[in-house]
């Protein structure tokens, strides 16, 4: 009788210091930061059989968030001891530990004891996972601290070569006027003098984009209606589209509520979107231009079926100075611009993009609070 106590004394000790030594295991294979995310999950899903009972008819599987690790066999496994992972209150997946075949000596094929490791064991694995994330989401804030720190040193700079540059443009541009002007000019002196002027104005427009980049201008805000900014601003593309054989269709949400904005800088953004489009359709195509609202805010849609972009060029857009266009047809600070001008507003900008078949912008800002209190 005292034999056999004492013999499963013995055996329950041995148990015991199974658990503890997968618990042990686990803290230090946690504590790696050499190891990957993937492969500690993996770790901790192979260390959890040789701490059950059975270790030869045990194996395991960790979930989460869809991904899967687990040990071989555990599909065989005819029954399934199981804890969630659970992170600030959310299910986030589970540490399963599975048994195949009937497990002779004992009655019940899961011990108290281990009913309480897998739980100890979904704990770790959710500290883990949530501290991981910390140290992402951290690492994340410095990448972007460190951007916002390039932008600011790119839009001091910017905005020196721009104001340098105002100058001189303006007279040239003036010149070629007066020159324009001169009585007795030869035809092809007049032509060459056109397309000064061209040039100076295209130069112009970039260096207000450059201004808007390093947010030289301070923004008037007034209350202001996209469905009016769309009108006002699509007057300066009808030609134009008309001669690449670009087809306008405006989609105006009627009582569109009002934004409050500075109608100069979303009108440039509009522009910029809008330019953007044409260029990606120099055989024409459909121009859609699409305003709603809803959930307390205003969007506008600009929709081309143009060349379309990479997921490579999607990541990269907003850079300052990105451009895929040729010198002389892009600087790249458009969508920079149009970034900037939306996220001041307190608004956002998203991006819908297919190689081939066309792009979508849409811009979506706050709508004016007058105007949400009227509608309630
Ligand atoms: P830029 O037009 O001067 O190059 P942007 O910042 O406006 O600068 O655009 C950056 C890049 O994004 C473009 O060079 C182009 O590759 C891509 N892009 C922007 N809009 C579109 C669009 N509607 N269709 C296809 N590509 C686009």
């Amino acid at each position: 009788m005292g034999e056999k106590r004492r013999q499963r004394g013995k055996e329950a000790l041995r148990e015991r210091v199974k658990e503890l030594s997968c618990l042990y295991g686990i803290a230090r294979i946690v504590a790696r930061e050499d190891v990957s995310f993937d492969e500690t999950l993996q770790g901790i899903a192979e260390l959890l059989p040789p701490a059950w009972q059975n270790p030869e008819k045990t194996s395991a599987r960790i979930t989460l968030d869809g991904r899967c690790y687990e040990t071989p066999g555990f599909g065989l496994a005819t029954e399934v001891l199981k804890a969630d992972v659970a992170l600030r209150g959310a299910r986030r997946g589970a540490v399963e530990v599975g048994c195949s075949g009937a497990c002779e000596d004992s009655e019940a094929t899961f011990l108290e004891e281990e009913k309480s490791l897998i739980e100890a064991v979904a704990g770790e694995v959710a500290f883990f996972v949530e501290r991981r994330e910390a140290e992402r989401d951290r690492e994340r804030l410095n990448e972007q601290l460190r951007h916002a720190d390039r932008l600011a040193t790119l839009g001091i700079l910017s905005a020196g070569v721009a104001h340098e540059l105002n100058e001189p443009l303006g007279n040239i541009l003036g010149y070629a006027q007066l020159a324009k002007k001169c009585p007795g000019l030869p035809e092809q002196a007049g032509k060459d003098i056109d397309r000064i002027e061209a040039a100076s104005l295209r130069a112009r427009e970039i260096i207000k984009n450059l201004l808007l980049f390093a947010r030289q201008k301070t923004p008037v805000r007034r209350k202001a209606n996209l469905n009016d900014i769309v009108s006002e601003g699509m007057c300066f593309f009808e030609a134009r589209c008309e001669r690449s054989g670009v087809e306008i269709t405006r989609e105006l949400e009627e009582g569109l509520p009002d934004v409050v904005a500075d109608a100069d800088q979303l009108n440039q953004a509009l522009v910029n979107l809008v330019v953007n489009a044409l260029q990606a359709m120099p055989s024409g195509g459909r121009l859609t231009l699409r305003t709603k609202s809803g959930d307390g805010s205003a969007a506008l849609c600009v929709e081309d079926t143009g060349c379309g972009m990479s997921e490579e060029v999607v990541k990269k857009l907003f850079i300052p100075f990105f451009t895929t266009k040729d010198i002389g047809q892009g600087t790249g600070l458009g969508l920079p611009v149009a970034h900037g001008i939306v996220a001041a507003h307190g608004g956002w900008i998203r991006v819908d993009s297919e190689v081939g078949k066309g792009s979508t912008f849409e811009i979506r800002l706050p709508v004016s609070r007058e105007n949400s209190e009227e509608k309630k």
